[in-house]
């Protein structure tokens, strides 16, 4: 389990002190992965030299007192569906399995720009579809925490990464809950910005109007602090919000200091406090509800009616999307490619043999939903009831300031048992409506489940752009493993 100090906050400051260097850190960090990741798979690619090269670079800024930011130095993991110039980014898909990325993400760019160290690529499901990492063309990762089971999905390397100790974070994707889960299962701290506060640019798309990077930490605070390097106005992305990125870092440390919810309204919406939910994860979820009225906040029980559609219209816009987004794979300008004896033979042959069970059926889902004849019956109908889930989510907001309900009704599960799609779809129950709505929403531990062990996680969302009032309260509720 990862220790509490691991952070980056905490090693910020000890490389200010001149007390560890990046080498030494980069070092540590490599060598537990050489212990231990044969056993979690976390990773698909470490580039061992790569990384200490640009350690060495570090510390020989940091000495010459040219240390692009108190960060310079600190190892970060990279979900391998985000691009990072001269590494593969395979999605976790046989189809890109050899594509190198000629740029890096803007996120990454970011990060780098501050001397982050890009460390590896992080394992997921097959471009991102899935909650178990079980969907991974070349293997699966096991939870850390006890490796019978799943470390959650789509960002499952990730969480995996940072629970097992191997890093102090780890960026990911959410397209309907793949930072979220996973952090729930590993007992770790994930965050979903707004739609739009994080550019796009080098993640590769997997239902467009949903997806955004986010940051997988052991603390609240480091969650802010990258959430807040990463955010911001990007002229490669036409969907990043042109609105000015506070001082998320502040409002997280004002929260852990204060420690009280004093004045804070918590909405509890019925919908997501339903029966079905495993016992372990009801009681630590219904304990959390007791904690935040002890710490002085006044709850509020609401009703988001539209909730029990969020699933259904979910595999329906994303679906679409996704069969539109992975049209270019085709194995004619990247990926693998299989000759067949004309054009359309080679595309049946490379998409037949590159892409994974579940994505063909997604795109075979999508293509269906967007075909004429059905669109309006589907995909124009999910339209209008996703104006109607916002709707509910802005009603919402109306009457609390944050909502705060459960993660996941399960903790994380054994290899194997979902193994039908529509089980693991609805594993996504309470983090889906989110992406739909487009508003933040963070996840963190709240306690454990006592038949298994595992932990739970507690999920607090905020109206759209109201990151510094997620990080506020979520750090006063502080992280309970
Ligand atoms: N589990 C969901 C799916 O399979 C969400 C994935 C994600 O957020 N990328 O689509």
């Amino acid at each position: 389990m990862a220790e509490r100090t691991f952070t980056i906050h905490a090693l910020a400051a000890e490389l200010k002190a001149g007390s560890l260097t990046s080498q030494a850190l980069c070092r540590r960090c490599l060598d537990s992965v050489a212990a231990k990741d044969g056993e979690i798979r976390a990773f698909l690619k470490v580039d061992a030299e790569k990384i200490m090269r640009l350690a060495a670079e570090s510390d020989a800024r940091r000495a010459a007192g040219k240390a692009l930011s108190d960060y310079d130095g600190i190892p970060i993991g990279i979900k391998d569906n985000i691009c990072v110039t001269g590494e593969t980014c395979s999605c976790a898909s046989k189809i890109l399995e050899k594509v190198v990325s000629p740029y890096s993400a803007t996120a990454v760019q970011k990060l780098v720009a501050r001397g982050f160290i890009p460390f590896g690529r992080l394992n997921m499901d097959e471009f991102a579809m899935g909650s178990s990492c079980e969907n991974s063309s070349f293997h699966p990762t096991a939870n850390p925490l006890d490796t019978r089971r799943v470390p959650g999905g789509s960002s499952g390397g990730s969480a995996a990464a940072v629970a097992a100790g191997f890093l102090p974070a780890a960026l990911g994707s959410d397209t309907g809950g793949s930072i979220r889960q996973p952090a729930a299962f590993c007992g770790i701290v994930g965050m979903k910005p707004t739609y739009g506060r994080v550019s796009r640019s080098g993640l590769v798309a997997f239902a467009s109007s949903l997806d955004q990077i986010g940051p997988m930490t052991n603390d609240v605070t480091d969650a802010a602090i990258l959430t807040g390097i990463i955010s911001g106005k990007d002229p490669l992305d036409s969907t990043s919000l042109d609105e000015p990125v506070p001082d998320f870092a502040a409002a997280a440390r004002k929260g852990a200091e204060a420690a009280s919810l004093k004045g804070v309204k918590i909405g509890l919406p019925a919908e997501y406090f339903i029966s079905g939910m495993e016992p372990g994860v009801e009681a630590a979820v219904k304990a959390a509800v007791e904690k935040v009225r002890a710490m002085g906040a006044e709850t509020v029980e609401l009703s988001m009616p539209h909730s029990k559609y969020a699933v259904a219209v979910y595999y329906i816009l994303a679906t679409a999307e996704a069969s539109a987004n992975l049209a270019r794979f085709d194995g004619m300008r990247y990926g693998n490619r299989i000759e067949g004896g004309d054009l359309t033979e080679t595309y049946f042959k490379s998409r037949g043999a590159g892409f994974g069970n579940e994505v063909k059926r997604r795109i075979l889902l999508g293509t269906y939903v967007l075909s004429s004849g059905y669109y309006d019956a589907y995909y124009l109908r999910a339209q209008k009831v996703r104006t109607l889930i916002r709707r509910d989510f802005a009603k919402a907001f109306e009457q609390c300031d944050v909502l705060m309900t459960p993660v996941s009704p399960n903790v994380a599960f054994k290899f194997g048992a979902k193994s039908d799609p529509l089980q693991m779809y609805l594993s996504d129950i309470f983090t889906i409506a989110l992406n739909i709505s487009g508003n933040c929403g963070l996840s963190m531990p709240c306690g454990k489940d006592p038949a298994t062990g595992m932990p739970v996680g507690i999920q607090f969302m905020a109206p759209h752009l109201a990151e510094e009032k997620l990080f506020e309260a979520a750090a006063a509720f502080g992280e309970v493993r």
